[in-house]
C-alpha cells in the first residue's frame, strides 16, 4: 500500500474547499486500490466535505491534523479524539509546525497518539532527526502500540521550503525510524514533496508514502503526485 496524505495546514474554508473538490472530480486522479489517498483538513470542513467527498465517489478519507491532549471534559475550545471518532479514522500529530508553534512535546504527542489509539483513529506521527529517538522512546514509555500508528520523517528545512532533502536520505532516515519501532509500521516522506520529485521517493524501499503540504492545496498538483504515484 501507498500513501498520499495531503495537509492543508489553516487553509481553505468550506467554500474554497468545495471549488477544489469540484476541480478533482474533474481532473479524475486514478487512484487503485493500491493507493491510499488521505485528506487532512481543518476541523471546519470535515464533517460537511466529506458528505460532498462521498457523494462523489472517489476512494478519499479525511482526515483531522491535530487533537486535543486532554480527556473530554472542561477544555474550553478543544477538540479531543471521541468527537473526531465520527468523523475520520487517521489524524495527524506531532507535526513540526505544532512543536515549533505552540511548544508541543514528545510526551504530549505521545499523550495524543493514546487518546486517538483508543477511540480507533490512526495516528500520523510526525518525526525530525533531532528528537527523532527521544519521540519514539516517548511513545513506548506510554505504551502506544506503534504497530498501529503511521509515522512520517519530516526534516525541517524541507517543510515549505521547496527544498527537498534527497530520496536516499530520505530514505536512510526512514529505515532508522523503521528500526526503532520494530519494523511494524509504515515509514512516508514529508518535505516539499511535488509532482517532479514524487517519484524518486516512491522508488525508495524504505519509504511507504507521501505528506504533501504546499501542493496538496492545488487540486491539479495533488491529482498528479496521485497519478505518479
Ligand atoms: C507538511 O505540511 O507537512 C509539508 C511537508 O508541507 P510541504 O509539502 O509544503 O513541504
Amino acid at each position: 500500500m501507498k500513501y498520499i496524505v495531503g495537509n492543508w495546514k489553516s487553509n481553505q474554508n468550506l467554500t474554497q474547499s468545495f471549488l477544489w473538490l469540484d476541480d478533482l472530480i474533474a481532473l479524475k486522479p486514478k487512484i487503485t486500490p493500491d493507493k491510499k489517498v488521505i485528506l487532512c483538513l481543518p476541523f471546519t470542513d470535515i464533517a460537511t466535505f466529506n458528505q460532498k467527498l462521498n457523494e462523489s465517489g472517489l476512494p478519499i478519507e479525511v482526515a483531522a491534523q491535530n487533537v486535543s491532549h486532554m480527556a473530554p471534559g472542561k477544555h474550553t475550545g478543544e477538540i479531543n479524539a471521541q468527537m473526531l471518532s465520527e468523523l475520520v479514522s487517521y489524524c495527524i500529530v506531532g507535526h513540526h509546525e505544532r512543536r515549533a508553534d505552540f511548544a508541543e512535546t514528545s510526551d504530549v504527542v505521545a499523550t495524543k497518539a493514546s487518546f486517538l489509539l483508543e477511540n480507533s483513529i490512526t495516528p500520523i506521527i510526525c518525526l525530525d532527526k533531532p528528537y527523532l529517538d527521544q519521540q519514539i522512546k516517548s511513545l513506548f514509555t506510554q505504551g502506544v502500540e506503534v504497530s498501529k500508528c503511521i509515522f512520517v520523517y519530516e526534516p525541517a528545512s524541507a517543510i515549505g521550503t521547496g527544498n527537498s532533502i534527497d530520496p536516499k536520505d530520505a530514505n536512510h532516515v526512514a529505515h532508522q525510524i523503521s528500526f526503532l519501532t520494530d519494523y511494524l509500521s509504515p515509514v512516508l516522506y514529508g518535505g516539499s514533496v511535488s509532482p517532479d520529485n514524487i517519484k524518486s521517493y516512491m522508488d525508495e524501499p524504505n519509504i511507504s508514502g507521501v505528506l504533501v503540504g504546499t501542493d496538496s492545496l492545488n487540486p491539479t498538483l495533488f491529482a498528479d503526485i496521485i497519478n505518479a504515484t
